[in-house]
């Protein structure tokens, strides 16, 4: 064996050089300081063309340098979003106590799967998820929760312990020909659907309730649901509240879903299906929870005060779910991935637990220390606690509530805005979050005569799909008459996920995630659309 070779790899990539690490670090900060006065544009076009061409692999061992080589045109050609013209959607830029967070976890490199792989790693676990249950639940006596690759996959604990509160053992058995079935809202996010297929339910059996206009589920049409679907002798196994619809902020009324579910359960003797909230996007409302609105610390104008306090009354509903979905890379602005699913009571884990015939409950110290023995993964990645736990007490309770309120005024600034121009109508007006979701129409349309008539179910669907492609069509137009150095970046749905009367409702999407946005991007956001008319 070549020693000498040998060697040379051991001290290049198996030995820790702070300075040689630094010094490339640093320069991986400079080539984003660099980018900082750009616009949120692509600075280097994509090359998938040969991409698969030439997937090469070096000859002979190199040096860290080499590595940075390897990657740097992908980092440099990557958009961090950072740039406040960002308005396309849920995504922000990421946070530096998170980064701080996030480099601490890669230099030790933790495994969650047990405590033998990551010791006190596993009890920042366990730390932050009591945290945000805390913050989530309020007060609860005993929650629980694990960090996961993201929002699509804690939807999907919520739905399996449904799945096993219904049919008991069907971890091991399997659905054996057993009817099943979820529900979710028409509003719902799409990652429900994947569940429902990868759980073996099927994705018919995931069934949508149509929502009202600011886009919560219709609780009336629920309770029906639940009813037609155990008439036909199929198993409810979880209705998932959205608590914070992606594209429109939609808040589903978790309490009044509870009262729902445990009456049809008591009624019928079965068990109540899991009541599980997915609010991947909205659950940052909690933070206002505690905010005196009398003493008003902060100095919130009045109007902000007063979505303050509707998000309080909305926040309340997350404290009687059995389980939540929380995004903390979504309005977190966490890295990815910081998903985290929360239980009010831990022993609802049990219904996951691989050896639930022998022990029906958690033996206490294996539950702590194992979480490998319910959570689907196996290795786990340790990012979502240190850099949940170094943004929560880096930012701090105060400081959370400053960008969550800061969001929630801008985005409403810009709906009462876009609402007092003829030509526009704002689709989610009633609803309480980053989102603003509007149609645009040409000059001499009455936008909100317009909205009325599709509402009341006047306009036939030929008809409205006339208004639909005017809409689409001005937002083209402004697309392509952007300047990239001052024209926020917005983004355009085909379906808000409200269907008055079957119609799917297009707008336009403009989503606060950056708290480095201001009013100056409003100003001049309305303004291109005014210049459109
Ligand atoms: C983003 C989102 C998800 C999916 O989360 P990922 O982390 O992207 O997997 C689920 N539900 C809602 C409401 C979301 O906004």
């Amino acid at each position: 064996m070549d020693q000498k070779l040998y060697d040379q790899i051991i001290s290049n990539f198996f030995t820790c050089d702070p300075e040689a690490i630094t010094g490339i670090f640093r320069e991986f900060m400079l080539a984003l300081q660099a980018e900082g006065p750009l616009p949120p544009s692509p600075h280097m076009a994509q090359n998938y063309e040969t991409a698969q061409a030439n997937p090469e692999i070096h000859l002979l061992p190199g040096n860290l340098k080499d590595a940075r080589d390897a990657v740097f045109p992908f980092f440099w050609g990557t958009d961090s979003w950072s740039s406040p013209l960002h308005l396309e959607n849920v995504k922000g830029p990421a946070n530096y106590a998170s980064l701080v967070g996030g480099l601490a976890c890669l230099l030790k490199n933790p495994n969650l799967c047990t405590d033998t792989y990551s010791h006190r790693s596993n009890e920042l676990e366990v730390k932050a998820v009591t945290a945000l249950a805390n913050l989530l639940f309020y007060h609860t006596d005993d929650p629980w929760g694990v960090f996961t690759m993201g929002g699509t996959i804690s939807n999907l604990y919520g739905a399996k312990i449904g799945i096993e509160r219904v049919l008991p053992g069907a971890m091991h058995t399997g659905l054996g020909g057993a009817k099943v079935a979820g529900i979710v809202s028409e509003a719902a996010h799409y990652s429900n659907r994947s569940v429902a297929g990868w759980l073996g339910m099927g994705t018919a059996q995931l069934h949508s309730i149509p929502t009202d206009e600011a886009m919560s589920m219709r609780l009336d049409l629920l309770a029906e649901k639940l009813e037609a679907l155990h008439g036909e002798g199929i198993r409810v196994a979880f209705v998932t509240a959205t608590f914070g619809t992606t594209d429109g902020s939609g808040i589903d009324d978790v309490a009044g879903i509870r009262k729902i579910v445990d009456d049809f359960a008591a009624r019928h003797g079965v068990p109540a299906p899991q009541l599980h909230a997915d609010a991947a996007v909205g659950w940052v409302l909690s933070f206002l929870s505690e905010y005196d609105l009398g003493k008003n610390p902060l100095t919130f104008s009045p109007e902000l005060l007063a979505l303050v306090e509707r998000a309080q009354r909305y926040a309340k509903g997350l404290r009687v779910a059995d389980s939540i979905t929380i995004d903390f890379h979504k309005m977190g602005w966490g890295h990815y991935p910081g998903s985290a699913f929360l239980v009010n009571r831990r022993q609802d884990l049990r219904y996951l637990s691989r050896t639930v015939e022998e022990t029906p409950y958690f033996a206490e110290a294996d539950g702590r220390r194992d979480p490998a023995l319910f959570t689907l993964e196996c290795s786990r990645p340790a990012l979502g606690p240190y850099t949940v736990m170094a943004s929560l007490n880096g930012i701090g309770l105060t400081g959370w509530q400053l960008l969550v309120a800061r969001a929630l005024e801008l985005s409403q600034q810009l709906k009462l805005r876009l609402e007092r121009i003829e030509n526009c109508k704002v689709l989610n007006l009633d609803a309480l979050g980053p989102s603003v979701l509007w149609w645009v129409l040409p000059k001499g349309r009455d936008a909100k005569e317009i909205h009325r008539q599709a509402l009341g179910g006047r306009l036939t669907p030929e008809c409205f799909a006339r208004y639909a492609g005017e809409i689409r069509r001005l937002y083209e137009k402004r697309e392509r008459g952007m300047d990239p150095a001052q024209d926020a970046r917005l983004s355009f749905t085909t379906s808000v996920g409200y269907l008055p009367h079957g119609l799917c409702l297009p707008a336009w999407k403009a989503v606060f995630f950056n708290p480095r946005t201001g009013t100056e991007v409003i100003d001049r956001l309305v303004e291109s659309v005014e210049e459109l008319l």
